[in-house]
């Protein structure tokens, strides 16, 4: 007797196992498919994983498959994609897979739309209204009845009437919309022969087609995107589809307009602004191969992609695409992955490529594309230095005489400068004249922002705010409490004050909500409505503004303190791009730091822009330390309402914590931030050498505890964020 056939299927759920479910006899059951299952009393919607002929569940308990969902199936290396960073990052496989299939909207195709089209002579009696209705479906197109309305501007009676004389008739139009097609054909910018050179050799894995990661390590200006680009279209060429992830996609304003003048249509988008529909249809049209080119933000990465042809990184070193909520992974070390797991090449792309990556080329894992002139001529800015031990801007000041000169110097010229601070809000500390009292949000272990456009304080780690209390809540003395230290807001107060009659612009993630308001601020750029343009870190990147030839840092040791691994890269990336923004067309641009500590290394190798020197100083440091990427990292992070749960659960988790020699267990210690969101945070850190299985070692520890339901212990493999 034969036994009916078994299947796996995946839910993508967090506690989210996979069940095994007969196969109803003659359902053409595939792996991949999306399929409905019941569930206890419920009905929902799994992936069929394989075959499960081991299975050795009773025939009777099994239940049925209950349907197919009308869906192409989930991409053979979509899945093992998801078993991969599954595995990777101690999560369940459901977990990774919700990832996959974020729009349940998109199993199910669209309700077909109802069209109408001309079918028949005039009407004799020809109404201004049935005319213009007339007009617009000639040449035998078909609109639906809310288009012809709206264009045309006639009631839908005039249309029913038309079909009743048998001048128009109903036809059932195609329920997915069009995607856009790029034209791979076509040719960009005419290339320098430097440029050339490093556009073939990223095009040469595409053609063939394989795996390989490209570093392409160019400074700002080398036309990084214009050679990526010739990739993309050798892959769209090729008949395969692109990705490309972009940090803070949203804001990419330029970058689009860019994709749409070399390929005549913009890409297919993936980020959180989209609209419930638009995530729907794009969803749907990478998984019907339909979407060619994809831009997207890190979780464009779990689209089902059926034939991935090229993933570019932009921004590679970005720390944003390290995700540290839900299943915490990094996007740019699991585009590789996927890319590995497809065949298709990976471009990483960057001006100051992470620390991770450089030492991939170096060692001869990754190629390594250089750019290393900027495009047209245009030179690399002079870095100077303001050492404010000297240069004291006074009390309540943060712009110091020689940067003030700089900026007004600049200005007369009529070229526009700009002052850099990553800090948001008007100040990040507000204490009491009277006792000293902070103020802190009642729910993190984090001073309270003051944000005097919004009349607010907030915390920048929950969001809580608040309007400002009229007396201490700890002496009782009214109105005695005063702002400490800058934020781009007070910041901006300042230069308004200092170059009256300037338009001086603040831009800061709190005001540019919207890709739209992104768009206004780069046309108000390019239209030179803005003089001096005060920003964090949300304007340092990637934009390309010709007539910007000023970049002032107010306080570049900003970020070099605190315990965090990669501190000095981070700072030394970031305002090396900040400073990329001066003079990148054919004026030279200047850059000014304003740092207590000019000799400390950091600011010292940005002075002398000795980038490789700086990197090849950090990798020592690292290897020394047998720190990342030389030895491996992995946080557990344990929070709880509850302060008694968290710490009974750490000395449960400290008591079995696994020996060895080769790796190393410190903690727990109360987190940095020791309390987010009303929650107690503890940590502890595992250390291995670079070889070890940090994954088994966690699994081994992890087995058999039992966490109590009021704590969460968060696993983060490769953790960027140390707070
Ligand atoms: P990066 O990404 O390396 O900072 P971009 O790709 O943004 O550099 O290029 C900088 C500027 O130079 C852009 O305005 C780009 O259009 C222009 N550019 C780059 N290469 C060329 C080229 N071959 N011909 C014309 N313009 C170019
Ligand atoms: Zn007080
Ligand atoms: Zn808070």
């Amino acid at each position: 007797m034969t036994r009916d056939r078994r299947v796996r299927v995946l839910l993508p759920m967090s506690i989210g196992g996979a069940y095994d479910y007969r196969v109803p006899d003659h359902m053409p059951v595939e792996a991949g498919q999306f399929v409905k299952i019941p569930l206890g009393p419920r009905e929902v919607v799994g992936v069929v994983w394989k075959e499960a002929d081991n299975s050795t569940i009773e025939a009777s308990r099994l239940k049925d498959i209950a349907d197919i969902l009308p869906v192409a199936p989930l991409p053979k290396g979509s899945r093992t994609f998801v078993d991969w960073v599954a595995n990777y990052t101690v999560q369940k496989p459901g977990r990774v897979l919700r990832m996959a299939m974020s729009v349940p909207d998109a199993l199910y195709p669209k309700a077909p739309r109802t069209g109408y089209r001309r079918s028949g002579e005039e009407p004799a009696k020809l109404t201004p209204a049935r005319r213009r209705v007339l007009e617009i479906l000639e040449g035998d197109i078909a609109r639906t009845l809310s288009e012809i309305t709206d264009i045309a501007g006639v009631s839908s009676s005039v249309v029913k009437g038309l079909e009743k004389l048998s001048v128009l008739e109903a036809v059932a139009l195609p329920a997915e919309e069009d995607i856009p097609v790029p034209d791979g054909s076509g040719t960009g910018f005419e290339l320098s022969d430097l440029q050339r050179d490093a556009a073939d050799r990223l095009c040469e894995p595409v053609l063939k087609p394989e795996f390989a990661v490209s570093l392409l390590d160019g400074v700002t200006g080398s036309g990084k995107t214009e050679v990526y680009f010739e990739a993309i279209a050798a892959c769209l060429q090729a008949g395969r589809q692109a990705l490309v992830l972009l940090p803070e996609i949203a804001l990419s304003s330029q970058w689009l307009s860019r994709f749409e003048r070399r390929f005549g249509v913009r890409p297919v988008e993936w980020h959180s602004d989209l609209t419930q529909g638009e995530r729907r249809r794009n969803w749907r049209a990478v998984i019907e191969g339909r979407a060619e080119v994809v831009v997207g933000a890190r979780s464009a990465l779990f689209l089902p992609f059926p034939d991935p042809g090229l993933i570019v990184v932009d921004e590679e070193h970005e720390a944003s695409f390290k995700q540290d909520e839900g299943v915490p992974y990094n996007a740019r070390d699991m585009a590789v992955v996927r890319g590995h797991l497809g065949g298709c090449p990976v471009i990483l792309a960057s001006a100051t490529p992470s620390l991770e990556s450089l030492v991939n080329a170096q060692n001869g894992k990754y190629r390594h594309v250089k750019l290393p002139s900027r495009y047209g001529g245009a030179s690399l800015p002079t870095v100077e230095l303001v050492d404010l031990r000297v240069h004291r801007p006074g009390s309540q000041r943060w712009i110091s005489e020689p940067l003030r000169e700089a900026v007004e110097k600049t200005l007369e010229a009529g070229e526009q400068a700009m002052l850099f601070l990553n800090r948001r809000g008007y100040a990040p500390l507000t204490l009491c004249d009277a006792c000293g009292h902070r103020l802190q949000c009642p729910h993190c272990s984090a001073w309270l922002v003051e944000h005097r456009l919004l009349r607010k304080l907030q915390c920048h780690h929950c969001g809580f705010s608040a309007g400002a209390p009229k007396a201490c809540p700890d002496c009782g003395e009214s109105d005695s409490f005063k702002a400490c230290g800058p934020g781009v807001e007070r910041l901006a107060e300042e230069a308004g004050q200092l170059f009256q009659g300037k338009n001086v612009a603040l831009v800061a993630s709190d005001t540019l909500t919207s890709p739209k308001a992104a768009a206004d601020f780069v046309d108000a750029m390019s239209r030179r409505e803005i003089d001096l343009l005060i920003g964090t870190q949300i304007v340092a990147k990637g934009y390309h503004f010709p007539h910007l030839t000023l970049v002032g840092v107010v306080d570049a040791d900003l970020g070099l303190s605190g315990g965090d691994l990669r501190a000095s890269e981070r700072t030394y990336q970031l305002l090396s791009q900040v400073a990329g923004r001066a003079g990148r067309a054919e004026k030279p641009g200047k850059v000014l730091l304003q740092s207590h500590m000019p000799e400390h290394p950091v600011i010292d190798s940005l002075f002398r822009q000795d980038t490789e020197a700086f990197m090849e100083s950090e990798r020592q440091a690292r290897e020394s330390a047998f720190m990342p990427p030389f030895g491996r990292l992995a946080s557990l992070i344990l929070s709880s309402k509850d302060a008694e749960s968290v710490l009974s659960c750490c000395r449960e988790l400290a008591r079995s914590a696994p020996h060895g020699d080769n790796f190393l267990i410190m903690g727990p210690a109360p987190a940095p931030l020791a309390m987010i969101r009303g929650r107690h945070r503890y940590r502890f850190l595992l250390k291995t050498a670079k070889d070890t299985n940090i994954q088994s070692i966690i699994r081994r520890w992890l087995k058999g505890q039992k966490i109590p339901s009021n704590t969460r212990l968060q696993v983060d493999i490769d953790p960027y964020n140390f707070l």
